[in-house]
């Protein structure tokens, strides 16, 4: 079979440049399939796993296809979670990069105001929670008016969310002369009805990557009593000592529990539950993404949707009550073809969920033998080295791309009536800077923040400390990114 390439479908060089930069050789299954028919105009529903490539999937046809001079957002994403709308949002960010695309995450319990002062600036792509959307779009803040493109993100999961009246709201307000894109792991039947109720004969595409990926992951498991639990995740990851690891509990309350244990024991860990404020949630997710400790100790929040490479060994320190959710764990685990590890915990009274998981995969979790105690001790001071060293740092995802922006800050905003157009105005008369070395433009009400791009940031940098903008010099820094 010949392999197919980026190129073949006749991206913008500054869509291929972003791609190129990435590092997405060549493109996924999902990719091949949706790509050309939302460039057609398509409707597309597609089954797929995430760790597929299907945000980029949806994500490269809307950047080519959008008008960058259009200021009404062209294109909204709906996703069930917050975590999940900020990285819809910076992966549609990364591949718009240098064609400067604005795209906006609108989600709840975030302050109303900023979202509404976002939305009132240029912006190309939406991506939002459904509750929070639609109290825009009914308090006039967010006009959806030119909204060509919708997808409908992890479908089933809104469902199960009971989202999916919110949805069909959502639907209503927009324009029938629109691109759907439905992407869901699984197809219930309520998913079915809203894309006939909805959808223009979509193609549909179904990557069946469930199994192969499971495959991939090899899958054990230990039985243990409740209260011998601790001792067992300790010697465990004595063993096994992963460079990263994610350790799933059922409740909250067990997270915190297995975290303060784990914080003693000197482990560089981290928490993440529903409990805890969207911020400091946020802020974990990326850290571990980064490589800023090795074990992170969560409830299923953190099992859907959200990537981060490399985890070498989940832990199901408390087994999953339904299949989805062990099949959502592990995954986190052997994303895009890499081999993956994960270990469940099952008590002698929870047979019952070990038989509906090895039903609903189709085979049995390997049960293994507590390790030796000489293995443990014979791990020991290598497992030690390991927690006492830190991690490499990974750059983000975006940040090669970052690189050749430099992102300044001009003290005037909208208070002295500072426009996007007095900035491109100036900036443009420099010598060598055209409008397509200006990114990003964000007028505040004090300040005013815009990316240089191309490698012209030091050049624009210095002549703005003699040059007036409307009228006047302005004091111009170098922005923290
Ligand atoms: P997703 O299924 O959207 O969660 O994507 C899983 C991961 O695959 C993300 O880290 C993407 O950045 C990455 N990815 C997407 N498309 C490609 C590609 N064509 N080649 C390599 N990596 C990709």
């Amino acid at each position: 079979m010949i392999e197919s390439n980026f190129n073949d479908y006749q991206l913008s060089n500054e869509l291929l440049k972003a791609i190129n930069m990435l590092n997405f050789e060549s493109p996924t299954r999902v990719q091949e399939q949706v790509i050309p028919a939302v460039l057609e105009g398509k409707d597309i529903l597609v089954k797929s796993q995430t760790g597929s490539g299907k945000t980029a999937a949806f994500a490269i046809p809307i950047c080519q296809l959008v008008d960058w001079d259009e200021n009404k957002p062209q294109a909204l994403v709906l996703v069930p979670t917050r975590e999940l709308a900020i990285q819809v949002k910076e992966d549609i960010f990364n591949i718009g990069r240098f064609k400067r695309l604005k795209v906006a995450a609108i989600y709840g319990k975030s302050p109303f105001y900023n979202q509404e002062k976002e939305l009132k600036q240029k912006t190309h792509v939406v991506v939002g929670t459904p509750g929070r959307i639609i109290d825009h779009i009914e308090r006039g803040t967010f006009d959806t008016s030119k909204i060509e493109y919708l997808v409908i993100d992890e479908a089933d999961e809104m469902l199960n969310m009971g989202f999916i009246e919110q949805i069909e709201t959502v639907i209503t307000t927009l324009s029938k002369k629109r691109v759907t894109m439905l992407l869901s792991a699984t197809m219930p039947k309520d998913i079915e009805v809203l894309c006939n109720k909805y959808m223009k004969e979509p193609i549909r595409v179904e990557i069946e990557e469930q199994n192969s990926a499971l495959d991939r992951i090899f899958q054990e498991r230990y039985t243990v009593e409740q209260e011998d639990k601790i001792k067992l995740l300790s010697d465990i990851t004595i063993v096994e000592n992963p460079d990263s690891c994610i350790i799933f509990c059922n409740t909250k309350q067990k997270v915190d529990e297995v975290y303060d244990v784990l914080v003693n024991l000197k482990y560089t860990c981290a928490k993440i539950h529903g409990g805890m404020e969207q911020r400091d949630r946020l802020r974990v997710m990326n850290d571990f993404k980064q490589g800023y400790f090795r074990y992170l100790v969560a409830t299923d929040v953190a099992a859907r949707g959200i990537d981060i490479d490399n985890i070498s060994l989940v832990i199901n320190y408390d087994i999953p009550q339904d299949v989805e959710s062990y099949v959502h764990r592990i995954g986190r685990t052997g994303r895009l073809s890499r081999e993956g590890r994960a270990i469940t915990f099952v008590t002698q009274n929870e047979g019952k969920f070990l038989n509906d998981i090895q039903q609903y995969i189709g085979k049995e979790i390997l049960l293994k033998e507590r390790p030796e105690k000489e293995t443990i001790n014979s791990s020991k001071q290598e497992f030690i080295e390991k927690i006492n060293t830190t991690p490499e740092i990974k750059e983000t995802k975006g940040a090669p791309l970052s690189k050749e922006i430099m992102k300044l800050h001009i003290n005037a905003g909208k208070k002295t009536k500072m426009r996007p157009v007095d900035i491109v105005g100036t900036l443009c008369s420099i010598e060598g800077v055209t409008a397509a070395d200006i990114g990003i433009i964000n007028v505040i009400d004090v300040s005013t923040f815009v990316e240089i791009l191309n490698n012209k940031g030091e050049l624009v940098f210095q002549e703005l400390q003699n040059m007036t903008i409307k009228g006047r010099l302005r004091k111009v820094s170098k922005a923290e990114r």
